[in-house]
């Protein structure tokens, strides 16, 4: 395995002369946007992409922008040094830390707004979250300029929103999902896990038992109502607070009633004052 420390760059022209030359040395770049506290998921991110490209950038920002006001972005987890170190192990070339000031000057004032498919799941409760993801994206991938940008299908409604503000804008990038990396018990790696209380990690992973459930039921074109309804009560009786279970088109993330083409089943939940959110393709 590598393990040097990726060099660090929190000044964005040393960042774009660096990629800049990569690039004009043919060499392929692929970015892994994260918020730090990296964990195994994270490091899968990394992993494919040096699978896939020559050059790779982890961007380590946590974007305020994406938090609402009773969220949890000053006590989200922060730790650079190990962050880095983790990073060097895992073979990333560069780091982009930027600061606050640097992403948002004074007198930002541009938002990037995806419709439809930013209404369902997490969008109602989570109100300017995607609005502040698909900005701070947008800005990441116009400074690194990577040739591909890999998310986490952990986050599916995320990824699918990005994929469509990168088809919308013309951005010239290639958006790729990895596959959700899950704890041997099911529960999806998350940086908000270690917020999770002994009893509320022994609880946690229901929530992958349930989906998995779900995503049983509804393959063979059943109708999906009475297995998240039977899912839900599971959740509630096991202490989670449901925001949502649903069955979606994987592609338009609108909720179906008997799956027929590509879908997923999604869930948001509460686990005491822990969020937890996860996915499985039907
Ligand atoms: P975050 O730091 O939580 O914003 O996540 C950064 C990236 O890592 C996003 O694209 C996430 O979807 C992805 N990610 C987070 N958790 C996992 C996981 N358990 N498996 C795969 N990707 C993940």
């Amino acid at each position: 395995m590598p393990d040097s420390i990726p060099q660090r760059f929190s000044d964005l022209a040393a960042l774009r002369r660096s990629v800049a030359a990569w690039r004009q040395a043919g060499e392929r770049v692929v970015l892994v946007p994260t918020m730090g506290a990296l964990h195994a998921g994270h490091l899968a991110l990394v992993a494919e992409a040096r699978r896939i490209g020559r050059r790779t950038v982890a961007s380590i920002f946590v974007n305020p922008t994406q938090f609402g006001p009773n969220e949890d972005f000053s006590r989200y987890p922060r730790d650079l040094e190990t962050d880095l170190g983790l990073l060097g192990r895992a073979g990333a070339d560069a780091a982009w830390t930027p600061a606050v000031g640097t992403m948002y000057p004074p007198g930002f004032a541009t938002r990037i707004e995806v419709a439809g498919l930013t209404e369902g799941l997490c969008g109602p409760f989570r109100p300017g979250h995607f609005s502040g993801v698909a900005t701070v994206v947008t800005k990441l991938l116009n400074q690194v300029r990577p040739d591909v940008a890999l998310f986490g299908e952990k986050d599916f409604q995320q990824l699918r929103v990005i994929q469509q503000a990168v088809s919308d804008l013309d951005l010239d990038v290639e958006i790729r999902g990895v596959p959700t990396v899950r704890e041997p018990d099911g529960l999806a790696l998350s940086s908000r896990n270690r917020y999770l209380s002994a009893t509320e990690r022994a609880v946690a992973p229901n929530l992958h038992g349930v989906l998995t459930e779900i995503a049983a039921a509804a393959r063979g074109g059943a109708a999906v109502a009475g297995p998240i309804n039977a899912g839900q009560a599971a959740l509630e009786a096991a202490g989670f607070q449901v925001q949502y279970l649903a069955v979606c088109d994987a592609r338009t993330l609108a909720p179906v009633e008997r799956v027929a083409g590509p879908a997923r089943v999604l869930v948001a939940a509460f686990l005491g004052r822990t969020r937890l959110i996860d996915n499985l393709a039907v």
